[in-house]
């Protein structure tokens, strides 16, 4: 997973408690939290050969952040000859991930689309009660917005509220999210 991000996502130009036209406050780099603690700077050699583990050769400084949202993240400072680049390197995501699903009524030829942020769970949850066998066949990242979005793409599909035909459009879009 890409994880680098640039350090000016992380920079905090609009609302600085110690802005005075030189210093810049911090903020997290993915929802923009302006509350930062600062964790153990460290120093990784590089020894000339990539052994810091960024893209550059050499030595890299980094220091931990950890926001107030829940996410933590790095800021980094890596040297390779000379040339010094800068970057923040994301650990600790603070936005919740959430899935849409698309769970097969198997023998149906049916399709529920639907978000969760825990597909495997709710796969379980809507079998309890169910006369059909439910399988979790595909799940991508999505949010609310992202199901109703695939709602509409199939509405041709709808066979009733979140269950649509499986027909083989579906099935095909489906392909790179199987599970
Ligand atoms: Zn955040």
């Amino acid at each position: 997973m890409e994880n680098r991000l640039s350090l000016a996502q992380a920079l905090n130009f609009n609302d600085s408690l110690w802005n005075d036209g030189i210093m810049t406050d911090l903020k997290c780099p993915e929802c923009g939290h302006n509350n930062q603690h600062l964790l153990q700077p460290h120093f990784v050699s590089g020894n000339d050969n990539y052994e810091a583990g960024w893209n550059g050769r050499g030595d890299l400084v980094i220091v931990p952040i950890e926001s107030e949202c829940g996410s933590n993240w790095e800021i980094c400072l890596g040297f390779h000859k000379g040339t010094t680049s800068s970057f923040v390197r994301l650990g600790r995501s603070c936005k919740p991930k959430s899935y849409v699903y698309f769970i097969e009524a198997v023998g149906l030829d049916k399709i529920k689309i639907g978000v969760s942020d825990n597909p495997e769970k709710r796969v379980q949850q809507l079998a309890t009660g169910s006369a059909v066998t439910l399988r979790l066949k595909a799940k991508m990242s999505g949010d609310a917005l992202t199901e109703r979005e695939m709602h509409k793409k199939f509405q041709h599909l709808q066979v009733d509220r979140e269950w649509f035909y499986a027909a083989k459009e579906l099935k095909d879009f489906m392909q790179p999210f199987l599970i």
